[in-house]
C-alpha cells in the first residue's frame, strides 16, 4: 500500500515542476513537444530531417534523453542545433525535474521550438508530464500493426501520432486499416501522420510544427501570426 502512495507523491511532485516548466516556456513563446516512441522507430532521424528542412526558418532546440550514450546528441549537433543531453542511466523515462535542469542549459531567447526526444519506451514516459505543449507518439510500420492497441495509454495521451517508414509497407506485415481502426477506438480525435523520414516525406509534420510555433509566438506577441505552409492542406 505504501508503495502506491510513494508513486503518487512522486507524480504529484513531478506535476508541480512540470507546471513551472510549462509557464517558463509559455513566457518565452516557445512551442515544445515530448516525442515518445520505441527504440528504432526513427525519432532521431526525424529530428535530423526536421532540423535540415527548417534550417533558417525556425530556431529549434533539442533535449535528448538516452540511457547511456550521446550518439543521438552528436547526430543532432551535426545538424547545427542546440542540444542538451540527459543520460538517465537505468531510468526508462524523463521526468520534469530532469527537464527543468536541462532547460537551464538552453538560451530560450530566440528559440521558437523545443523538441524533447524521450527515452525509447512507449510505456512510462506517457505518465510523466514534462510541461510540454504536445505529446507526439511515434510508431513505425516495422513494429507491426498491433502496437497502437498494445499501447493504449500513449495513443490516448497523444496530441499527434506519427507512423514512420511507410516506404517499407510492402516488405512488412502491417495493415494500415488495423492500425487506424485501433487508434480510432482509443482516441478518435488524434491525427495520424504517415511519414517516410528516409525518403524525406515529412511535409505534413513540418507544416504542423510551423503552424504550432507561429501560434505560440502570437500568444506572446512575437513572430508572425500567419505562417506560410510548405504544402496546402496540412493538419
Ligand atoms: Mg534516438
Ligand atoms: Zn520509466
Amino acid at each position: 500500500m505504501s508503495e502506491i502512495r510513494i508513486v503518487q507523491n512522486v507524480l504529484k511532485h513531478n506535476d508541480e515542476i512540470a507546471a513551472m516548466n510549462r509557464q517558463r516556456l509559455r513566457d518565452a513563446g516557445v512551442f515544445w513537444i515530448d516525442l515518445i516512441g520505441s527504440p528504432g522507430c526513427g525519432k532521431t532521424s526525424l529530428l535530423e530531417t526536421t532540423l535540415r528542412r527548417l534550417h533558417g526558418r525556425i530556431q529549434i532546440g533539442i533535449i535528448a534523453g538516452d540511457l547511456a550514450t550521446d550518439r543521438d546528441a552528436k547526430r543532432i549537433q551535426a545538424c547545427g542545433a542546440k542540444v542538451v543531453q540527459i543520460n538517465t542511466g537505468k531510468g526508462c523515462h524523463l521526468d520534469a525535474n530532469q527537464v527543468r535542469h536541462a532547460l537551464d542549459e538552453i538560451d530560450l531567447t530566440g528559440l521558437d521550438l523545443l523538441i524533447i526526444e524521450n527515452v525509447g519506451n512507449l510505456i512510462c514516459p506517457v505518465g510523466f508530464d514534462l510541461g510540454q505543449d504536445a505529446k507526439v507518439g511515434m510508431f513505425s510500420v516495422c513494429q507491426g500493426d498491433d502496437k497502437a492497441a498494445k499501447h493504449p495509454h500513449l495513443v490516448r495521451a497523444a496530441d499527434l501520432l506519427i507512423l514512420n517508414k511507410t516506404d517499407l509497407l510492402q516488405h512488412v506485415r502491417f495493415h494500415p486499416v488495423t492500425f487506424r481502426d485501433d487508434v480510432e477506438k482509443l482516441n478518435p480525435d488524434v491525427a495520424i501522420m504517415e511519414l517516410s523520414v528516409t525518403e524525406s516525406r515529412v511535409d505534413p509534420w513540418l507544416d504542423w510544427l510551423i503552424s504550432k510555433t507561429a501560434k505560440a509566438q502570437a500568444q506572446t506577441g512575437n513572430g508572425s501570426p500567419e505562417p506560410t505552409p510548405l504544402i496546402q492542406g496540412g493538419i
